[in-house]
């Protein structure tokens, strides 16, 4: 008897038919003798939904309180999918029970909407698996130490499920989604993805870094760090097939690094649209110039990605930088206000249309060349590249968004990653 954590996905989630799915797959497990906690997103669309009716009562998006309220809001809806699994539970007769994140408790940080978790108490789950049931733990949400209601961030329920996972020192965590594995890119962009039947922690941490949003990065991050293992998988197959078949399907995220996976230079392929990007130009070039410019942007909250810096043209130079897109026309107002008269810039201009494609794989660390071919696959596709960001296992290239579906099929072409290999193919 093991004890098994599911996470299942909002589109997993999507309708009662299909929250009926779930049960039945959770009640096939729960009669193989496993114990079984279960952490279920929102139904799809609804955390939009929520987010949305927000939007339309306070369009400016203001508010001492805004951030509490919104999650007190957002959280609704994993409150919701909960109760309704564990009807269902019920309903095909099986013992269950859910607890939000504050009867559990998940306790955060106060950080609205991107809370982190602190720690999770396992007494109350433990008692109720010890009373034989199944137990739902309402993803996506905690509590904060003055007992407000918090959320993760988006795509947080993959981090509530790993972090009860580690908490109750599962034996395995699964998460149940709407492709059957990672993908050496996102499949509805490539149709010749292909699953890999294994991938490292490390690579999978830059994939979901870089914008790869199967799983939420700090759920890649708790497993890492509790040695969780971790398997992302189909809720979309039959539910009744056979539990020990359902247990080796999907991509299992390893700690283990295989002779094999170093083979592979380039495993997979990640893009990010959600970036925009800031050129500060024609500022004296001189110590501090970076400070200034960055130091501004950070203390207004805003966290900072790619940053190039040009060769100094008679002692003026252009400094750009990428954003999340949500801190554009902030970061823009706050530059080309009172920052660019202090700095001297001659002007701060932004472009919100650009997009993010990188590369991934530890085989990048003992192959030499493998961005060079990066960039040759992409001048033959008539693609130019404004920024370029590496470090040891990825290179990211920041174009035009309009050219990212181009250039994630040439890179993953380049890469032979439409070819089965023997590390990845199943
Ligand atoms: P869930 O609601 O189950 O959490 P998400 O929509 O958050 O599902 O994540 C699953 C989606 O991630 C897939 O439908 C796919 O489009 C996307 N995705 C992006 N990159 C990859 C990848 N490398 N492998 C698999 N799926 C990916
Ligand atoms: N429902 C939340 C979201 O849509 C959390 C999740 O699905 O993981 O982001
Ligand atoms: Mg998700």
């Amino acid at each position: 008897m093991a004890l098994i954590v599911h996470k299942y996905g909002g589109t997993s989630m999507g309708s009662t038919e299909r929250i009926l799915n779930v049960a039945k797959r959770v009640a096939k497990w729960h009669r193989a003798g496993h114990k079984m906690v279960v952490v279920p997103s929102a139904m799809s669309g609804e955390t939009n939904r929520l987010l949305g009716l927000a939007k339309e009562l306070s369009p400016a998006q203001k508010g001492a309180g805004y951030g509490r309220e919104l999650d007190a809001l957002a959280a609704t809806g994993e409150q919701a999918s909960s109760a309704l699994l564990s009807i269902a539970l019920q309903a095909e007769g099986v013992d269950a029970i859910s607890f939000t994140g504050w009867q559990v408790p998940v306790r955060t940080n106060s950080s609205f909407t991107k809370a982190r978790i602190e720690s999770i108490e396992d007494a109350r789950i433990h008692a109720a698996l010890e009373a034989g049931k199944v137990v739902i733990v309402t993803g996506f949400q905690g509590i904060d130490p003055d007992g407000h209601i918090t959320t993760l961030g988006r795509g947080g329920s993959d981090t509530s499920a790993v972090a009860v996972a580690a908490a109750l020192k599962a034996d395995e965590c699964l998460i149940f989604t709407d492709v059957d594995g990672v993908y050496t890119t996102d499949p509805r962009v490539v149709p010749e993805a292909r699953r890999m039947e294994r991938v490292s922690f490390e690579e999978m941490l830059e994939m979901a870094s870089l914008g790869s949003k199967v799983l939420q990065i700090r759920s890649v991050e708790f497993a890492g760090k509790y040695k969780v293992p971790l398997r992302v998988l189909s809720s979309f197959t039959p539910w009744d097939i056979d539990v020990e078949t359902e247990a080796k399907s999907g991509t299992l995220i390893t700690l283990e690094e295989s002779e094999e996976m170093e083979q592979a230079v380039v495993s997979g392929i990640a893009f990010n649209r959600d970036e925009a990007k800031i050129s500060v130009l024609g500022v004296p070039d001189k110590p501090g110039i970076a400070f200034q410019i960055l130091g501004a942007v950070a203390a207004a909250n805003v966290e900072v990605d790619v940053i190039i810096q040009n060769l100094s043209k008679d002692g003026k130079t252009d400094f750009s930088f990428t954003v999340h897109r949500n801190d554009y026309q902030k970061s823009l107002d706050l530059l080309k206000g009172e920052v660019a008269s202090e700095l001297g810039a001659a002007d701060v201009v932004g472009d919100p249309r650009i997009c993010k494609v990188s590369i991934v794989g530890i085989g990048m660390r003992s192959h030499v060349g493998v961005a060079s071919r990066m960039f040759k696959s992409l001048s033959d596709e008539g693609i130019n590249i404004q920024m370029i960001s590496t470090s040891e296992i990825k290179t990211s290239v920041v174009i035009d968004e309009k050219y990212m579906e181009l250039a994630v099929r040439a890179l993953h072409r380049e890469f032979d990653l439409d070819q089965p290999t023997d590390s990845l193919s199943s």
